[in-house]
């Protein structure tokens, strides 16, 4: 079961403020396509393109020459929304400067970063933790994918925030309860199993209370 680790002071259905500034940009500039009415009007076109009652070439002249223009026209007028206006904030503090870390979204997905950028540079992976403590040295495990030099590239395991210092990693994904015979770590095996990596025990899983995740 693949579950969705989310920040913990967003809740799970919560959207982030890059959603809401995106929504927000959106229903201003498309009103007409953000209203459920348009949709549903669009889809009864397309079921009579469909069954042959309608011509979709001018249902899509309808629908583009307009569309054409709120892009045209948000492109020119759309205020550029400030950056540090859709960061998230997090409990974590900056390690150098002791200002609080706001998770940023980049080109290449979304960081951690000091809120003291520019004049502090301090920047980090989002790691998502899993809520269980690694079995070798007490840190927290967290969630990550295999990087490029990797075989299995994009594949997500788990691994010690204590990284380098540590390498504990497991593929199989670590439970909150410790192993009923001897305490240690359980991982998932299977849709409902788990297995224990200290001594032979196998189960069925126990009942998970969900985790929240944080960064
Ligand atoms: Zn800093
Ligand atoms: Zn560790
Ligand atoms: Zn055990």
């Amino acid at each position: 079961m693949d579950r969705d680790y989310v920040l913990k002071d967003q809740g799970r259905f919560n959207p982030t403020k890059l959603g809401t500034a995106v929504t927000g940009l959106l229903t201003q500039h498309f009103p007409d396509i953000m209203d459920i009415g348009f949709t549903a009007r669009i889809e009864s076109d397309l079921d009579e393109i469909a069954e042959g009652e309608k011509q979709w070439a001018p249902v899509l002249e309808k629908f583009y020459s307009p569309f054409g223009k709120a892009i045209d026209k948000a492109m020119k007028e759309a205020e550029r929304i400030p950056r540090d206006q859709i960061d998230e904030e997090t409990d974590e503090i900056c390690p150098d400067c002791g200002r609080p870390m706001v998770i940023k979204s980049g080109r290449f997905g979304r960081f951690l970063s000091c809120s003291g950028f520019p004049e502090c540079k301090v920047s980090q992976p989002l790691l998502h933790r899993v809520g269980v403590e690694c079995p070798d040295c007490g840190s927290d495990l967290v969630q990550r994918r295999a990087g490029k030099g990797s075989k299995s590239r994009n594949k997500i395991f788990y691994g010690c925030s204590n990284y380098p210092t540590c390498t504990f990693a497991s593929n199989a994904r670590p439970l909150p309860q410790p192993c009923p015979e001897c305490t240690g770590l359980l991982v998932a095996m299977g849709r409902t199993n788990c297995r224990c990596l200290n001594c032979e025990h196998k189960g069925p899983r126990p009942e998970e209370e969900l985790v929240e995740a944080t960064v």
